[in-house]
């Protein structure tokens, strides 16, 4: 796990090389590790120097967050973390000279670990990168990395570094003093034992070790007293462990930043965005969900049918990614539409000189605007993405499956037609997917793939190496109405229509949802999608399921503001919401009159319960009907899809955090109260009997 190896002139080299991963990590086991190295070259009298080294690409990725994700015992937490500091003051204080060789990410708690060595030198490589992460996990950057940081590079550079979780790239980090020297790609050791074996003779104490030591940007302020209030996110906390250790000496700052770290580690919030925004995206990214034993496709020019909002949008990330995309529409100027939507993108992009003319033009050249269906002769993928119309997708498919070669994969961007229903009109049902991205698709990471039921294992696997290949985040569902994430989205939205029925306000509705960390109220949200889209919604489900059809409150609201009232959302000015212009719009007043309030109204807080619990209820039941085959999946659907708070890990998170037993009765309650929509699906009270979870943390 950490070799030691001393040479012939007393400098001996501790390197990380932990087996079996990928990067080193801090855990128990790597720390004990450490530990006795340290100990062993501190106490041999025939090393003169110690360099800290790693085996693999990277230097070092910081806390394990498997291991943070599993411990619940704060104190315990601590007591590794305590541990950890006092070992890293050892080698600061243990008189000799140690010094850090770095390539490669250099993260969290291993970058504390460099900043405690006397001298730190980086390769000079493009994926050389400091920081800490770990504020975007919800945990304090580890290590000791609060007060080393503040300590180096003053507290105005620190803060920012550490509340963001911005990574830096070695020169940066020389800049703010971080690191001491940066060298050619492969020379870091070289350089890191001149150091030992020259000035650092001379040198083997800490600034802070030295009297007089004063941090930079302090310039006299007066220590802070007590807060009144607790800290409100781990970015304050952070904040505060700076303000508080800066006036310590590092001891004491290393005692302030144990005790938050291990504190917040244990909760629910760090526990939630690690499982999800770190492990479950992690495997997402990875295309876990690919079957196995099929070779990797790669592409070279794919088709796009519609050069609409989301047919362009997929046309510039197909572009992005050096793929050919032939973008295919009704008339040339429509296509020729689509196109220039990828040129005021790239626009913006060399405006900001984040790109050249030249860059722009290279990649631009590759959307292909024509509305000759013979240009899709070669490519291995086309996409639709035509009106939401079942005749139109019919049609397009059929003219795409005459030209493309037989084993192409064909596509549906739908967002809420079956696609079993779509294939249809394909001749070659097995080749047929759906591939749900999400508005803008330039930008939005999340692609839903919907397995429809004659799609292939080859489909499914092909169809991930595209999604893969853009870069971005698969979540594979099977099919049914509205997918996934059009379906929970749609039984939030109606859950925010059925508050407006019972005469809740508009401000009130949209804090209810915002307290809990929804990224904009969902009025908002459906005057953005437009009320007369909900409204289509409604009357699809109508013709395709007759008799079964259940009338929700956002069909009922919708039909009733878009056809009595005129109102079908922000396109016409005129929602939920009247818009100004710009981007000012206000509640309109005329909503109380037809919706008059009820007696008694919901408080905030049992608003935001039934907003945020409807979304776990009905993603319990695609678990259950097997839509969603992995609550990880549904997590990340979640939170790339429609913005779920992560604080909260996902629809399924929430429902773990709850405990499935309190959250049956919860949801009893709520049944009761507001309606069947809320009644607990069988697969959680059987959970709930046999005290099975769908988390091990
Ligand atoms: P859009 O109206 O902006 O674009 C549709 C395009 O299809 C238009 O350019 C139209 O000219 C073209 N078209 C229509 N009939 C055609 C035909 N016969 N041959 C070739 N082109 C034809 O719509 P959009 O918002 O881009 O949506 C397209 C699809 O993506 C729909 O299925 C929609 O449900 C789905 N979707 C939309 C969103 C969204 O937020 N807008 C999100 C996810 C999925």
């Amino acid at each position: 796990m950490i070799n030691v190896s001393t040479d012939q002139d007393g400098i001996a080299t501790i390197e990380w090389n932990m087996p079996g991963r990928a990067q080193n990590v801090l855990n128990e086991a790597s720390i004990d590790a450490f530990a006795a190295a340290i100990r062993q070259v501190m106490t041999d009298p025939a090393v003169k120097g110690v360099l800290v080294a790693s085996g693999k690409s990277d230097f070092h990725a910081g806390a394990d967050l498997g291991m943070v994700l599993g411990q619940s015992d704060a104190e315990h937490m601590h007591a590794i973390v305590q541990k950890w500091h006092k070992l890293l003051r050892q080698m600061e204080t243990g008189g000799k000279p140690i010094a850090a060789a770095m390539s490669g990410a250099t993260l969290g708690g291993g970058f504390a670990l460099a900043l405690a060595c006397h001298y730190r030198v980086a390769a000079d490589r493009r994926n050389t990168s400091f920081g800490f992460p770990e504020v975007k996990f919800g945990l304090l950057p580890d290590g000791s990395g609060t007060q080393r940081v503040l300590r180096l590079a003053g507290i105005e550079a620190a803060a920012p570094l550490l509340t963001k979780g911005k990574l830096i790239r070695a020169a940066e980090a020389q800049r703010l003093g971080l690191i001491d020297a940066v060298v050619p790609a492969g020379e870091e050791r070289a350089a890191a034992r001149g150091w030992l074996l020259g000035e650092g003779q001379k040198q083997a104490r800490q600034p802070w070790d030295q009297p007089g030591f004063q941090i930079r940007g302090l310039n006299g302020a007066k220590a802070p007293g007590p807060a009144a209030t607790p800290p409100r996110s781990v970015p304050e906390r952070v904040v505060r462990c700076l303000e508080q250790g800066a006036h310590t000496g590092l001891d004491e700052a290393l005692g302030i930043e144990a005790r938050n770290f291990a504190d917040v580690a244990v909760t629910s919030e760090a526990k939630n965005k690690i499982r999800t925004l770190f492990f479950a995206m992690k495997a997402a990214n990875r295309l876990a969900a690919r079957p196995e034993g099929i070779p990797t496709q790669t592409y070279k020019r794919i088709g796009i049918l519609g050069a609409g909002m989301m047919g362009s949008g997929i046309a510039y990330a197909t572009a992005m990614a050096g793929i050919e995309a032939v973008l295919i529409d009704r008339d040339q100027a429509a296509v020729d539409r689509g196109k220039h939507h990828s040129r005021r993108q790239f626009a913006k992009a060399v405006e900001k000189g984040t790109m050249t003319a030249e860059a722009m033009e290279k990649v631009l050249s590759r959307i292909i605007p024509t509305t000759d269906y013979a240009a899709l002769a070669g490519c291995e993928l086309a996409i639709e993405a035509v009106f939401e119309d079942r005749a139109v997708k019919a049609e397009v498919t059929r003219k795409a499956e005459a030209v493309l070669p037989p084993d192409a994969v064909m596509a549906s961007n739908t967002s809420t037609l079956p696609i079993t229903g779509l294939a249809e009109a394909s001749q070659r049902p097995a080749n047929f997917i759906g591939l749900h991205f999400f508005s803008p698709a330039e930008r939005m990471p999340l692609v839903e793939v919907i397995r429809g039921e004659q799609t292939s294992d080859a489909t499914l696997a092909r169809a991930l190496d595209f999604i893969g290949a853009l870069g971005k985040t698969p979540v594979v569902v099977h099919d049914g109405r509205g997918f996934y994430t059009s379906r929970v989205l749609r039984a939030y939205l109606a859950e925010a229509a059925a508050l407006v029925e019972e005469g809740v306000d508009v401000a009130a509705i949209e804090k209810a949802a915002l307290n809990a960390g929804m990224p904009i109220g969902p009025l908002a949200l459906i005057d953005d999608v437009s009320l007369e889209l909900m409204v289509k919604f409604a009357q699809q489900d109508k013709s395709d399921l007759g008799d079964a059809y259940q009338e929700s409150a956002v069909d009922r609201v919708a039909t009733l503001m878009v056809e009595k009232l005129g109102r079908l959302g922000r396109k016409v000015k005129k929602g939920f919401y009247d818009y100004a212009g710009g981007h000012e719009k206000h509640p309109w007043p005329g909503l109380a009159e037809v919706f008059p309030p009820k007696k008694t109204l919901p408080s905030l807080e049992a608003a935001t319960e039934r907003l945020i619990l409807i979304q776990s209820v009905e993603t319990a039941r695609c678990i259950e009907e097997g839509v969603v085959l992995h609550p990880q999946d549904a997590d990340v659907g979640a939170v790339l899809g429609w913005g779920y708070p992560s604080a909260l890990g996902g629809p399924i998170g929430c429902i773990h955090t709850m405990g499935i037993e309190g959250f049956v009765a919860a949801c009893d309650r709520l049944a009761k109260d507001n309606g069947a929509r809320f009644a607990p699906p069988n697969l959680l009270r059987n959970m709930a009997a046999k005290g099975r979870s769908f988390y091990s943390d």
